[in-house]
């Protein structure tokens, strides 16, 4: 079986016939990440000293300082490490901001760690990677597990070393030490942005919509849509969901998920599991939770007629090739979940001019720059007759392989 990176590059080979112009070793050297890097590092915990592993995955900086967040999970691995690290550089390249794509992640159980050994291992890890992060060379920021508070510590942790506070170093902070206005809602309110565009380029009426995931970019998502009056019929979490045939209240099911932990305990709704949800009747699908969940075995079971990727590598390989043989519109995740590193980038961007914007400045920018990345993609889409997803990928190689070639 193909090791999930190699499912990731493999579209490169794909897409090199839109580019015949470059050389070879542009589309080889994109397949290459720049940097792996590989730490062990003791960390104090109750029980006592352990070793952990880390890894930083720098994937390419030829339009910009590296990008991108930290993981911390017990199944984290160097193959998933390089995928995301590959996707954050033609992510960025198709948000069209100047950096380029990394990934870290620490193998570690947070559900195992109290409060002291989260922020044990959290200062440990950037002392172990600290010589190759920095404002202008490598900005993490946070991920799965990773939270606003482990950004603050990092941050702090990279300040002592420099001896000077360094907020640019990370972006994803609380507000109070540089973070941005509006990042908290970013990734899921660029999902929003991305729902305006197909509604509009493909004249839908009244969609019905469906959202797996009811975290930070799920609910947020949700949230925008249902206050401009779109018809959210089922969400889930990770117990399962609840489906409505009129719509759902979101902020009701916001309350009864911070009250009770799920939003199954919406007893006003009926039920439904996640298998059922990824298969409902609906116009719009919109995977915000985990990565592989639409695969070869349920492909063919999919009835919307559009996918908005907010989590990251929702659909394996296979299922994306099944659902585009089904005419199936699929907003790829480097398009359609950018909007969360675009408020980074502004996060970064008010730090080193020492700015502070409002949340309204923040909303407007973005809506601009993820609304001018979806035209180009879709611009891109329909000169090659290709899917979504080809055309960003196009557009991404293109964009880095022009500065490559100049610095070559
Ligand atoms: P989160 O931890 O806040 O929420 C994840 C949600 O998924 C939770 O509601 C959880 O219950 C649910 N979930 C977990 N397992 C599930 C399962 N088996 N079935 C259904 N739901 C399940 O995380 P998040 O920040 O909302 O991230 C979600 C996805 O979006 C991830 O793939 C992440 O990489 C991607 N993403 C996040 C951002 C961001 O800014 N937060 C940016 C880009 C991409």
């Amino acid at each position: 079986m193909a090791s999930l990176y190699e499912d990731s590059i493999a579209l490169i080979d794909e897409i090199k016939e839109y580019l015949s112009g470059y050389p070879h070793i542009v589309f080889e050297k994109l397949k290459e990440p720049d940097r792996i890097i590989t730490v062990k590092f003791p960390v104090k915990l109750k029980d006592g000293v352990t070793i952990l592993t880390g890894y930083r995955v720098q994937h390419n900086s030829v339009r910009g300082p590296y990008k991108g967040g930290i993981r911390f999970s017990p199944m984290v691995t160097l193959d998933e490490v390089m995928s995301l690290a590959f996707w954050m550089s033609l992510k960025t390249a198709v948000a069209d901001i100047p950096y380029g794509g990394a990934k870290g992640g620490v193998v570690v159980d947070t559900k195992k760690l109290d409060e002291q050994e989260l922020e044990a291992v959290s200062r440990a890890y950037i002392r172990a990677i600290f010589d190759v992060i920095g404002p202008q060379k490598d900005i993490p920021a946070p991920d799965m597990y990773t939270t606003e508070q482990v950004m603050e510590w990092m941050v702090d942790e990279y300040s002592k070393i420099k001896k000077e506070f360094t907020p640019a170093v990370i972006t994803g902070k609380p507000i109070k030490i540089g973070g941005s206005q509006g990042r908290k809602e970013a990734t899921g309110l660029g999902g929003f942005y991305i729902l305006e565009q197909l509604v509009r380029d493909y004249d839908l009426k009244d969609p019905t919509i469906a959202v797996q995931g009811f975290g930070n970019v799920g609910y947020h998502f949700a949230k925008f849509a249902h206050e401009q009056g779109y018809k959210i019929v089922a969400v889930s979490d990770s117990q399962g969901g609840v489906y409505n045939k009129e719509g759902l209240d979101i902020e009701y099911l916001y309350e009864i998920k911070q009250e009770t932990g799920s939003v199954i305990n919406a007893t006003r709704y009926d039920p439904i599991t996640n298998k059922e949800l990824l298969e409902l009747d609906v116009d719009i699908l919109v995977p915000a939770a985990l990565e592989g969940v639409i695969n070869k075995e349920n492909a063919k079971n999919i009835k919307a007629k559009f996918i908005i990727e907010l989590a990251n590598g929702p659909l394996t390989k296979e299922a994306d090739t099944i659902l585009d043989e089904h005419n199936v519109i699929v907003v790829p995740d480097i398009l359609a979940n950018s909007g969360g590193v675009v408020v980074s980038y502004f996060e970064w961007l008010q730090n080193i001019r020492s700015e502070v914007w409002s949340k309204d400045t923040v909303f407007e920018k973005l809506k601009l720059k993820i609304t001018r990345s979806y035209q180009d993609v879709k611009k891109t889409a329909d000169k090659y007759k290709v899917s979504l997803r080809k055309a960003s990928y196009i557009l991404a190689v293109k964009r880095i392989a022009d500065i490559m070639l100049k610095k070559l």
